[in-house]
């Protein structure tokens, strides 16, 4: 379908970007990659009366290693991230829809539109990193526990951009993601990605696990992580700690799959994430 009419801008500084977007009021939007926005335009589900277009702002591109993490820039695409080694993140970034996607596609973009079903929110959440973010009234940084509030709803105001995503580094943990579709190019059924620290006796010293389309937002396994914190990293103990990884969850049903067989997704795909992360840790 054809999108209803829209005005277009192009800033080039972030200053004009932010100005252009208070001015357009609730009806701007920011433009990154245009691969979540514009098939909502096209469906006549989103009609922006003005686009701004990040893609000439300066200095919102790249990963950058400081301070003990990664500094990953909001218009940086997802085959960036996917080719920048950063662990977790690098591998769930890689199995975002196909080539074409991953060039256009934008990390930002990603976490400001804050699907549930797209991979790198869990991610975030796993990394237990965040976002900055920066409006009118100055700059602030949002915790990942704090940025997704609803379907498709996060704390990034109507009048922000989210200028910068930071990682920390995970040095010593081991990673693994796993994500179930049924074709390999498609959005998440339901994806897990977890991340393992190793301590000197073997045990489990520290756990994440992020879920994927298990809920309205992305969400922690909580009850998984805890199972198997302070525990032996063996099969056995994975496997027991996997079982509460839909403890808690509500996931929607959808043409794909019930709400049980996500559960069931949930703790087969924890299970496998787990077992790669501490192979690696
Ligand atoms: C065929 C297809 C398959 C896909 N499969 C997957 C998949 O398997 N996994 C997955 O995770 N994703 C998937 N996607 C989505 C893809 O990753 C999108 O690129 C991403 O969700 C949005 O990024 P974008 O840069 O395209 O954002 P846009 O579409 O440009 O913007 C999305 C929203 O975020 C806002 N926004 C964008 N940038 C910023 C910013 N810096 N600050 C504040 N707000 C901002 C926009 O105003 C808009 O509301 C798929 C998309 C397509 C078309």
């Amino acid at each position: 379908m054809i999108p209803s009419s829209f005005d277009y801008v192009a800033p080039q500084s972030l200053e004009e970007a932010i100005g252009a977007l208070s001015e357009g009021g609730e009806d701007a939007k920011l433009l990154a990659g245009g691969h979540s926005l514009l098939p909502l335009m096209k469906l006549r589900l989103a009609f922006p009366t003005l686009l701004v277009d990040l893609r000439r702002v300066p200095g919102l591109t790249g990963i950058e290693r400081e301070n003990g993490g990664f500094r990953v820039g909001a218009m940086t695409t997802h085959h960036e991230l996917a080719t920048g080694g950063l662990g977790l993140a690098s591998a769930a970034a890689a199995t975002i829809a196909d080539q074409q996607v991953r060039n256009r596609g934008t990390v930002g973009g990603s976490l400001a539109h804050g699907d549930t079903a797209a991979d790198l929110p869990a991610v975030l959440l796993a990394y237990e990193g965040e976002v900055t973010a920066r409006g009118p009234n100055g700059e602030r940084t949002i915790a990942a526990a704090d940025l997704f509030e609803d379907y498709l709803t996060t704390s990034v105001g109507p009048d922000e951009v989210l200028t910068e995503v930071r990682l920390p580094a995970m040095d010593g943990y081991g990673f693994g993601y796993q994500k179930f579709n049924r074709r390999v190019e498609d959005w998440a059924m339901v994806a897990a990605g977890a991340l393992v620290k190793k301590a000197g006796d073997g045990s489990c010293e520290d756990v994440r696990i992020g879920l994927t389309h298990m809920g309205p937002t992305p969400l922690r396994a909580g009850a998984a992580e805890e199972a198997l914190r302070g525990q032996g990293l063996d099969a056995g103990s994975i496997a027991r700690a996997a079982e509460q990884a839909a403890e808690g969850t509500e996931p929607p049903g959808d043409l794909n799959a019930t709400p049980d067989y996500k559960r069931h997704l949930a703790r087969v795909l924890s299970r496998r994430a787990l077992e790669e992360a501490a192979g690696r840790a």
